[in-house]
């Protein structure tokens, strides 16, 4: 079942952060401003439209996932609910700009404006000093929802002035149960998937809906590789294809970081703990006796820094070109 068939959104893990927003609102003291971080997938959107939902919702219990308010912010029609969640645009100082003549005025038809600001951190410094004014003087009626992998990349007048609640990875075990009782997944689709998001829930649930991804993922995994046998001009030729295209970019960058995790756990021996991606497990123990454990500390280490840079607008050519010609060799 596809979250959009329904119009309700489920919301697995951050239950205590639903809790949190039920109190404030029974008590009427909805945060004018929340900041909601975490790595990429792990359902920080999710929750924000959840939010955006509950504070319209027509019936009971909130949200109910049918009433007219529910199904257009799902839909994206709601007049009083906008969301900015461009995997590739950084907001600019106009649209915050526009934002603001938009937010001086009551709702439409809900009972809350909500605003829904993805990825702050790259977000341009222009449009960070502007959304600082309207975080200083709140309209009534108005929630603005931030969200950000990465606080300390944030305006510190920006955090200080929203309710940040950190979300976590969850566990392989919650992901298996939510995807079999919230998306009818199979028990063993459900398992491979639930090992390879690694403790993002909205990964998963992408590659259950689309089959391509799966495909994507073991091209991927061949292209690393083959990088590593590859000599400076292949390497290079590489970082420029690839670049061209951000949000593959990451899916890319974030897939090696589970390789370099898997090849850290195998070469320290931790047999015990099972590594995320299980159907390349044996030839990720030929990649783990070619390499050693300070190359896959070192992959980790500067494959976050890569992941941080691209948050942070950094050129993602020049950003990966860095990162290929450090992939360690095979040759
Ligand atoms: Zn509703």
């Amino acid at each position: 079942m596809d979250i959009t068939s329904t119009f309700k959104i489920h919301v697995v893990g951050p239950e205590w952060a639903i809790d949190l927003l039920q109190r404030q609102q029974a008590a009427g003291r909805v945060p004018q401003a929340l900041l909601l971080t975490g790595p990429p997938n792990v359902g920080k959107s999710t929750l924000a439209r959840f939010f955006a939902q509950r504070l319209n919702c027509q019936e009971t219990p909130q949200p109910c996932g049918r009433c007219a308010s529910c199904r257009k912010i799902i839909s994206g029609n709601h007049p009083d609910v906008r969301i900015f969640d461009s995997d590739d645009q950084a907001i600019k100082i106009d649209e915050i700009r526009n934002l603001q003549r938009e937010l001086s005025l009551s709702p439409h038809e809900g009972q809350y404006r909500v605003v829904v600001l993805s990825n702050f951190e790259r977000a341009t410094l222009s449009a960070a000093n502007a959304l600082l004014k309207t975080l200083e003087e709140p309209a009534s009626q108005v929630v603005l929802v931030l969200t950000a992998t990465d606080p300390g990349a944030l305006l510190p007048t920006i955090v200080s002035r929203c309710q940040m609640l950190a979300l976590r990875p969850l566990s392989t075990q919650s992901i298996v149960e939510a995807l079999q009782s919230h998306w009818q997944a199979l028990p063993d689709q459900a398992e491979l998937l639930a090992q390879l998001a690694a403790g993002r829930l909205g990964w998963a649930v992408r590659a259950l809906e689309d089959q391509e991804l799966l495909v994507r993922r073991e091209r991927h995994l061949q292209e690393l590789l083959a990088l590593l046998g590859a000599g400076r001009v292949e390497r290079l030729a590489y970082a420029q294809q690839l670049s061209r295209d951000l949000a593959t970019l990451k899916e890319v960058l974030t897939l090696w970081l589970t390789v370099w995790r898997d090849l850290l756990l195998l070469q320290s021996g931790a047999a015990q703990i099972k590594i995320v991606n299980l159907d390349w497990q044996d030839r990720l123990q030929t990649m783990a006796h070619h390499s050693s454990l300070a190359q896959a500390k070192e992959m980790i280490s500067r494959l976050r820094t890569a992941l941080i840079n691209l948050e942070r607008n950094v050129n993602p050519r020049l950003n990966l070109e860095v990162l290929l010609l450090k992939l360690p060799s095979n040759r």
